[in-house]
């Protein structure tokens, strides 16, 4: 992967990204999909944003190699406060880090939300509370999509503020839009997901310390949920 050639996963996240976008791409890492939305002419501006200071110099040595420093701003910050107000972001890529991680930065930096953001999130796990975050804060899905490359599955959830959702408990789940679309890949994962989760219980059934019913019970229903949506039609 490199500034030209990205990754399957953020590719399908570039997608995502409505031209003449002003990007801010926070935990940018090497800063690959700035610069390759750059070169393609979709966003106008970007910012990319770090917070540790090895991936920082990266953004900032493929934004210069690339002749993009006067496009592409690379800001050493933690979460949104890369973000400054005269930046006029338009769309919020926040991708590969946590659900829960994503969920942190976009609740510690609300303050830096105009509420006019897409939002473009690819959380490695971690979706139910994320997707809870956005019904939380008035963000309607508007985009899901489950895609699997090199053996891993991975999510993108788009967002916008919108009128008050509500999404069920299971909508929070497996996504509300995932659950009318029942693609191919995402069914491929919930089939895996359900054989792991079986395994998990029947490790718990023989551990040696009694696990909390709690937790067993928490399994068993995600079970229950996966076999009624493997199984309905
Ligand atoms: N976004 C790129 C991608 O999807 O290929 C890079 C993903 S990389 C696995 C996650 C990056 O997020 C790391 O470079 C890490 O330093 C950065 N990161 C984690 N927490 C952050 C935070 N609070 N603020 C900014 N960057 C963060």
């Amino acid at each position: 992967m490199n500034e030209q050639t990205l990754s399957m996963r953020l590719e399908r996240v570039a997608a995502q990204v409505p031209v003449g976008a002003r990007l801010a791409d926070i935990g940018s890492d090497h800063g690959y999909l700035p610069v390759a939305l750059m070169h393609r002419g979709v966003i106008t501006a970007a910012v990319a944003g770090e917070v540790a200071l090895t991936p920082f110099h990266a953004a900032a040595r493929t934004v210069r190699e690339n002749d993009l420093e006067r496009q592409i701003t690379v800001r050493l910050a933690n979460g949104l406060d890369a973000i400054e107000s005269t930046d006029g972001i338009t769309a919020i890529s926040l991708c590969g880090m946590g659900g829960e991680t994503i969920r942190d930065i976009l609740e510690s930096g609300k303050a830096r939300l105009n509420g006019r953001e897409r939002l473009i999130l690819q959380p490695n796990g971690g979706e139910q509370p994320l997707r809870q975050w956005l019904m939380d804060n008035g963000y309607r899905i508007l985009f899901e999509e489950v895609l699997r490359e090199n053996r891993f599955d991975y999510e993108i959830i788009v967002a916008e503020r919108a009128e008050p959702v509500t999404y069920t408990a299971e909508e929070l789940y497996f996504g509300p839009l995932q659950l009318q679309a029942r693609s191919p890949a995402f069914l491929d994962k919930w089939q895996r997901r359900l054989r792991q989760k079986q395994k998990t219980l029947s490790h718990f059934a023989k551990a040696q310390q009694a696990v909390p019913e709690a937790t067993v019970q928490d399994i068993a229903r995600q079970i229950r949920w996966i076999n009624e949506l493997l199984t309905t039609p």
